[in-house]
């Protein structure tokens, strides 16, 4: 789509509403941050998507978001020694937007959001790349940013959360992050973005319908669809949007849609999978890969490998091996990015893909933030 952007973000004319992929029911314009009303009301949340009247390609929610130039990164093959034998593996380096992560996406669609629908700032719970990125963010959109943080949060993040003016909260437990996310968020003139709900539901509809760009990427790139794409997830906010534009793409190439098989340091959704609730709590270690840690996953994220034909991949050993065998191919990632290689490897062990076949990894983002 070519038109030439507004003054400030507005919503775009083409969405027509938001739908809940649980129940169907469909819901205003709006923000709903703790999901569908009628799926919270049952006691099984669910996160919202949005719905474009018609061809959705090409069309991204908000419209005139600001930019910092994030989106349109490399697509790199994958050096041979790296993938399993007759496997055509490609790189999708998301580490190479603004603030370092895909996080940007996200950002620029949910400061956009709050930007058009008139709030004065943002807040959200996030002690790694999605701080960093929220506050670059809003500070490009003349927002002010809350940001609940750990006490661990590493100090480059809070250094350039700092100095993008965004103010920082301290909590013992991410859970009290959450709290604190939930009551900012009641304010008329604040923004809640990323989750705060208790079932986990995800965070803002807008900025992962900013994501689904990764996945027209992705089939342009490549100038077809891939027969599978990897990701690392935690509660399916990266999940679901990537898994949306490769739909759109593939409707509109009139090929089959790739399968997205989503990493997980720990079970959760392979719990799920193996007959869990998807709103259980899954304790587990995630010492290597702090970004994709947390007890919960959710409905979208589950949703992704029912419509894709996907499958949950657990990797608790060798990432850190994993991370430094990219790195020596030139290829500097954070151990929750470099999970995919390993998951990789496992999927071909367990012949789900097999030799012929495409992938794309999705590499998340870049080590220096948590060094
Ligand atoms: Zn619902």
């Amino acid at each position: 789509m070519h038109r030439i952007p507004p003054a400030r973000p507005v919503m775009n004319e083409r969405l027509a509403d938001l739908c809940c992929p649980r129940c169907g029911r469909s819901w205003p314009v709006a923000d709903h941050p703790a999901g569908c009303p009628h799926c919270l009301d049952r006691g099984t949340p669910a996160n919202l998507r949005c719905r474009f009247e018609g061809d959705s390609f090409g069309e991204l929610a908000v419209l005139g978001a600001r930019t910092l130039g994030e989106g349109g990164t490399p697509l790199f093959p994958l050096v041979p020694g790296l993938a399993p034998a007759g496997i055509e593996v490609w790189v999708k380096n998301e580490s190479a937007n603004p603030t370092g992560s895909h996080k940007d996406r996200f950002s620029s669609g949910a400061a956009g959001r709050a930007a058009a629908a008139g709030y004065a700032g943002i807040v959200a719970a996030s002690s790694g790349n999605a701080a960093v990125s929220l506050a670059a963010y809003a500070a490009a959109s003349g927002l002010g940013c809350e940001l609940a943080v750990t006490r661990e949060v590493p100090a480059p993040v809070a250094a350039a959360v700092r100095a993008a003016g965004a103010r920082l909260y301290l909590f013992d437990t991410a859970e009290q992050r959450w709290d604190f996310v939930r009551e900012r968020g009641a304010e008329p003139d604040l923004l809640a973005v990323t989750n705060h709900a208790r079932p986990v539901v995800g965070s803002s509809p807008f900025g992962v319908d900013s994501m689904r760009p990764i996945g027209w990427e992705i089939a342009d790139g490549l100038g077809r669809l891939p027969e599978h794409v990897l990701l690392p997830t935690a509660r399916g906010d990266l999940a679901s949007g990537v898994h949306l534009g490769l739909r759109e793409a593939a409707r509109r190439r009139d090929q089959p849609c790739p399968r997205v098989h989503l990493v997980e340091p720990f079970p959760r959704l392979s719990a799920v999978r193996a007959g869990a609730s998807v709103h259980d709590s899954f304790p587990g270690s995630a010492a290597s890969t702090p970004s994709i840690g947390g007890d919960s996953t959710t409905a979208q994220a589950w949703q992704v490998l029912e419509e894709s034909g996907g499958s949950p991949v657990v990797v608790d050993t060798g990432v850190e091996r994993a991370r430094l065998r990219l790195a020596g191919a030139g290829i500097l990632l954070e151990g929750a990015s470099a999970i995919v290689l390993p998951a990789l490897h496992s999927l071909h062990e367990r012949g789900e893909i097999v030799p012929g076949e495409t992938a794309v990894l999705i590499a998340t983002a870049h080590p220096f933030k948590g060094l």
